[in-house]
């Protein structure tokens, strides 16, 4: 645990110093829950936005994009159920007086069962060796089996008392449980209360209720209300997608864990529109979709995982989580939800306005169900960075071994692709070679020149920002307009023309590396 911690908290120091992430407003101590992306994160962050948004819209031809207001008319509120609903449970510990989100303090307590099973697992490794059928020990081991079987019942009562909203039999699982505040230790708890997540502003200078507006809390909303205008102008037929990336505001109660929980934050979200009654189909072919796009960027198999909802959201009628690996363990990185056809319905009964697909094929209207992957660009961000993380040893030039540290990034998504360097920076010919190397390719992907300090050192910056090529300019480049070419994972530099640097990189970071899966 404490090493997992170490890492997390490497991985946030990284992201400072390398100019990836900072805290917001940093003169002024912060503002919780709240980060601004550097120079190197807004790079990474729009690579990620990038490959989401060709994934769906450029490979598909029936998804098209959108990009709706952050404002809306509030009764879009009221018609989602935003208002009256989108509330987390909340519970102050009296020890400490610290605030916690009632429904993590027990999902944190199964967590902790969680990994107890994967103790019982470990030893029976130990124990069998090659023999060893994991499957097998988890369905008869009397411990194993014990702890699963109090996993899934904390489960099902944490689920059903989110789903009928009913706080006193929250309370009362924490109370049995002997769930202690992790701050004080104390096992006195208030009562558990419903807390709104939206933020409100007001519109213009119109004071009351009247002028209330919501920042939005989720960007699908935007989608539903433009369905007809959507599907019309693009003349698109079920079943059919609108995507969309855009900001999102949750007044969380608790914003810790760095950016995998902000209070303003980033969506990339896709309503996929069907005829009602093949909405399982749907939902089964977008969970391993969904699933593919991770592990295409290389993100091992181990470190990802469907977590199906035991409760089950007001509009949903099946949804699953892919779960990533965080550094601090197995959260939820992206919803699929089937939400039936609540959204589109609610909205024709608040607005008078009919939301419904005409089908030349049945010659009949109805309302489409729905089908949504919504994953946080931040939390995506958060685990490719945790991900590619890596401190290891390597070879260095006097024969002995050297750490480094480097991200492991897909060359897809890497800031900056190549990095031009010359030997030494005090010979104006190697300079000028650069510089003139640097000027032809910074038309064809980001690159970064450095002449600063010995090239040992300079590639040990790269690797650190995860660029996965380093050029050299030396002598023999003067002479034969010939460059070493560096591979940041393999270590490799290897001769090549001055010609061929563009076509070797662009072939490592092409699209089609990822799009293709
Ligand atoms: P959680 O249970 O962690 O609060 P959620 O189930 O409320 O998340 P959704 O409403 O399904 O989340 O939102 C879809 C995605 O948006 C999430 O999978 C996550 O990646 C991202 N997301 C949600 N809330 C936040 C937040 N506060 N900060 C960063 N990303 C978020």
């Amino acid at each position: 645990m404490a090493e997992v911690q170490d890492l997390f908290k490497k991985v946030i120091a990284h992201s400072k110093e390398y100019g990836f992430v900072y805290q917001s407003s940093e003169i002024y101590d912060g503002l919780a829950g709240t980060y601004d992306y550097g120079p190197l994160g807004v790079e990474l962050k729009n690579n990620i936005k990038t490959y989401w948004w060709k994934s769906m819209v450029q490979m598909h031809d029936n998804i098209v994009g959108l990009d709706a207001a952050i404002f809306m008319h509030p009764t879009t509120w009221k018609a989602s159920g935003h208002v009256d609903a989108f509330n987390d449970p909340l519970v102050d510990s009296k020890g400490s007086n610290k605030r916690y989100r009632a429904d993590v303090l027990v999902e944190e307590y199964v967590a902790k069962i969680e990994a107890k099973i994967n103790k019982q697992v470990k030893k029976g490794i130990k124990r069998f060796g090659e023999d060893f059928d994991e499957a097998k020990f988890r369905a008869t081991d009397g411990r194993a089996v014990q702890y699963a079987e109090k996993m899934k019942s904390i489960e099902a009562r944490l689920g059903k008392a989110l789903t009928d909203n009913d706080m006193g039999a929250l309370k009362d699982l924490i109370v049995e449980l002997e769930i202690a505040d992790p701050v004080s230790g104390s096992k006195e708890w208030t009562d558990v209360r419903q807390f709104n997540l939206m933020f409100s502003t007001q519109l213009g200078n119109i004071a009351g209720t009247e002028g209330k507006l919501y920042l939005r809390p989720e960007t699908a909303q935007g989608i539903f209300v433009n369905f007809l205008n959507v599907q019309k102008s693009m003349r698109q037929k079920l079943p059919f997608g609108i995507a969309q990336i855009g900001k999102a505001f949750r007044n969380e109660i608790i914003a810790r864990q760095f950016i995998f929980r902000m209070r303003e934050f980033e969506q990339m979200e896709m309503q996929f529109f069907v005829k009602p009654g093949t909405e399982m189909k749907w939902y089964e072919a977008w969970k391993e979709t969904r699933m593919k796009w991770h592990l295409a960027l290389g993100t091992p198999q181990e470190k990802l995982r469907f977590h199906d909802h035991d409760a089950l959201a007001h509009y949903a009628n099946a949804a699953a989580d892919i779960q990533f690996d965080f550094p601090f363990g197995f959260k939820e990185l992206e919803g699929i939800h089937s939400r039936t056809d609540f959204d589109l319905k609610q909205h024709e009964e608040f607005s008078g306005k009919k939301l419904q697909f005409f089908d030349p094929a049945t010659n009949e209207n109805y309302v489409p169900y729905v089908v949504e992957t919504s994953i946080g660009a931040d939390r995506m961000f958060l685990a490719i960075l945790s991900n590619s993380f890596t401190e290891e040893e390597v070879p260095n030039a006097k024969g002995g071994v050297a750490t480094r540290t480097v991200l492991k990034l897909h060359p897809v998504l890497a800031p900056i692709k190549c990095a031009v360097l010359p030997l030494l920076k005090n010979k104006p010919e190697l300079v000028a070679k650069a510089k003139t190397i640097l000027n032809q390719l910074k038309f064809d992907f980001p690159c970064q020149y450095d002449e600063k300090d010995a090239i040992g050192r300079r590639y040990r910056r790269q690797d650190a920002i995860g660029t996965p090529f380093c050029i050299t300019i030396d002598f023999d480049t003067l002479e034969d307009d010939t460059v070493t070419i560096r591979d940041r994972d393999t270590l490799e530099q290897t001769r090549i023309k001055i010609s061929e640097i563009a076509s070797v990189v662009k072939e490592k970071i092409s699209w089609r590396t990822v799009l293709g899966q």
